[in-house]
């Protein structure tokens, strides 16, 4: 067994880099050597705003979204399309959505999908408000932007069937060929997606 090369608060700080997302004890490690090379310029912020985000997150009691306000900025910006509500899955969908301006509409953070296998139910999700705020009137449309997946459509599926009635189109977003795409690389369940939704030229 190796022993310890650095003392237990940089031990400390590797092993919590080493739990995001994309880092493993390699790149954690080298994240870390980097922050105490750059301890005033980088480290020290860095912990400061870590702290500042952890006190002030919060959940947006309208439509889900996480933010340090509550309402989130999204749901209190006069310029957004109330007539528009956007339904996705997690918050990373609704700021993929933002990065790349596809909609002026407003959000519904669901915060998952359906997953009977690992125990997931409507009462899991924040699904009773959606029901609530479309019944209470002024929207339009309603788009589904959840992921291609299984479990991403039987949401949708679920999400129609409890929105029937309530007066908005519900929408969803096309399947196919992505941008770019050329037809002799995409699997056969894309093709033959984007052969059922094809759309008039
Ligand atoms: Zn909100």
């Amino acid at each position: 067994m190796a022993q310890p090369v650095v003392g237990g608060e940089i031990e400390r700080l590797i092993q919590l880099l080493a739990k995001l997302p994309g880092l493993g004890p390699r790149s954690a490690r080298r994240a870390a050597l980097h922050l105490i090379k750059k301890r005033e310029a980088l480290m020290q912020p860095l912990g400061k705003a870590l702290a500042d985000a952890a006190a002030a997150v919060s959940v947006c009691t309208i439509c889900g979204n996480v933010d340090s306000k509550n309402p989130c900025t999204i749901c209190v910006d006069p310029r957004r399309d109330a007539s528009i509500l956007v339904v996705v899955e997690d918050v990373g969908d609704l700021w993929a959505l933002e990065r790349a301006a596809a909609t002026r509409g407003r959000y519904h953070v669901l915060g998952g999908v359906l997953s009977p296998l690992d125990g997931i139910g409507p009462g899991d999700l924040n699904l009773a408000s959606l029901v609530v705020r479309v019944r209470a009137g002024g929207i339009a449309e309603v788009v589904l932007a959840m992921n291609a997946t299984v479990e991403g459509q039987t949401t949708a599926h679920y999400i129609t069937d409890q929105l029937a009635g309530c007066g908005a189109k519900v929408t969803r977003l096309a399947h196919g060929v992505p941008v770019g795409g050329e037809l002799d690389y995409l699997d056969d369940g894309t093709l033959t997606a984007a052969m059922k939704s094809r759309t008039p030229f």
